[in-house]
């Protein structure tokens, strides 16, 4: 029997398509503003040097904006652009100007297991820290409080089966008494090796797999 769930978050609850089309440009567009607003600040020139080194030489406001700009544009992983990215966005979630959007069966779905007192976890590669802000400041609000916990790649890689092991001794419950849903393959592959029941949602770009039991909406889903 289910006892809880373990959510991904994209191309699960909340668009794919949200970090690239909302996210990246939304940095990209307020980069100039927010780096003219906020460059004296220690945090702020702390990643400017870390910026500066990357590129071998120190970077003017002018400069920055080219470079971090670029690197938006290259989809660089690089720590100084991350971290400035995490600034700029808190800021817009804060102001309203962002907002999460999360699909309405899933909010729904998770609403009703709150109701019924099934505990629901999320299980992203985004910072705990980010998933809070996301979780924060989304179309329906601040539903914060319908979540029991948020996992990140801190306990394991998502791809790895000992992750999974480690969340379900963290809840306190038997691996087969967890559903994890998740929209990648490989996860899904993992976590039922670990002992979880998996389903695979599929949205608008998720190619579907034959191996395992899909889901096109959380309406679907009876624990
Ligand atoms: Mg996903």
């Amino acid at each position: 029997m289910v006892k809880a769930v373990l959510l991904d978050i994209e191309g699960t609850i909340a668009p794919l398509s949200f970090v690239k089309e909302i996210m990246f440009p939304y940095s990209k567009r307020k980069l100039c503003e927010f780096l003219e607003e906020n460059w004296d600040k220690p945090v702020i020139q702390e990643i400017i040097r870390d910026a500066s080194r990357e590129v071998g030489k120190e970077l003017n406001l002018e400069e920055a904006v080219e470079t971090f700009s670029r690197w938006i544009d290259e989809d660089r992983k690089i720590t100084p652009l991350k971290e400035l990215q995490g600034y700029i966005w808190e800021e817009g979630f804060k102001s309203g100007e962002l907002r999460a959007p999360l699909y309405e069966d899933a909010y729904k779905k998770i609403k009703e297991w709150n109701e019924k007192g099934v505990p629901v976890y999320i299980y992203s590669s985004g910072s705990v820290k980010a998933q809070e802000l996301f979780f924060s400041h989304t179309e329906y609000g601040n539903i914060l409080n319908l979540f029991s916990g948020f996992f990140d790649t801190k306990i394991g890689s998502k791809k790895e089966k000992e992750s999974y092991l480690r969340i379900a001794e963290k809840i306190g419950l038997n691996p087969e008494e967890i559903l994890f849903v998740s929209d990648n393959p490989d996860e899904l592959r993992v976590a039922r090796k670990a002992g979880f029941k998996v389903l695979q949602s599929v949205r608008e770009d998720v190619q579907p797999s034959e191996e395992f039991k899909k889901i096109y909406s959380f309406e679907e889903i009876e624990l």
